[in-house]
């Protein structure tokens, strides 16, 4: 399965953006109300700065104290972000994300971003895939 096709069996509400100046405060709360576990940075909702993961929050907190929540996100954000283009596969993409440890991939064309994929739609998609192999592979067993 393509990247391209995770993205259009997502609910199609944007990626969820946060200015660069926000404060990690801002920040927990956007995290909170919109469920989800990763923020992109971003001036203009379409180039990526970094990427804002609640675990860059709760590092910041558990280093400084809940102090630090006025403090702005530009110096715990993560700036040297892995990117996926709309071709990569999810064996691909589970791979990067595997490797780099992180759940959360911006989809980008050029140097503008056009979705995020996490680790749960990858997985969610994989096992559609595997559901539908199985069903195929039972019906050509059973002769249906
Ligand atoms: P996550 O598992 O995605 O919540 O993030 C874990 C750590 O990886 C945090 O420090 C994030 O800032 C960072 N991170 C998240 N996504 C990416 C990405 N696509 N590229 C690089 N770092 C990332």
């Amino acid at each position: 399965m393509l990247v391209q096709q995770i993205l259009k069996s997502k609910s199609d509400d944007g990626v969820v953006t946060i200015a660069p100046d926000a404060s990690l405060s801002e920040a927990a709360r956007l995290l909170a109300s919109r469920k989800i576990g990763a923020v992109v940075v971003s001036p203009d909702g379409k180039t990526v700065t970094g990427i804002l993961s609640e675990r860059d929050i709760v590092r910041e907190i558990a280093a400084k104290g809940p102090g630090c929540l006025p403090e702005g996100i530009d110096a715990v954000m993560t700036r040297n972000i892995v990117t996926c283009s709309r071709d990569d596969t999810s064996d691909a993409v589970l791979g990067l994300m595997t490797q780099g440890r992180f759940r959360h991939l911006p989809v980008v064309d050029g140097a503008e971003m056009v979705g995020l994929i996490s680790i749960g739609d990858v997985v969610k998609a994989q096992l559609a895939t595997l559901a539908m192999e199985k069903e195929a592979l039972e019906g050509m067993i059973k002769g249906f």
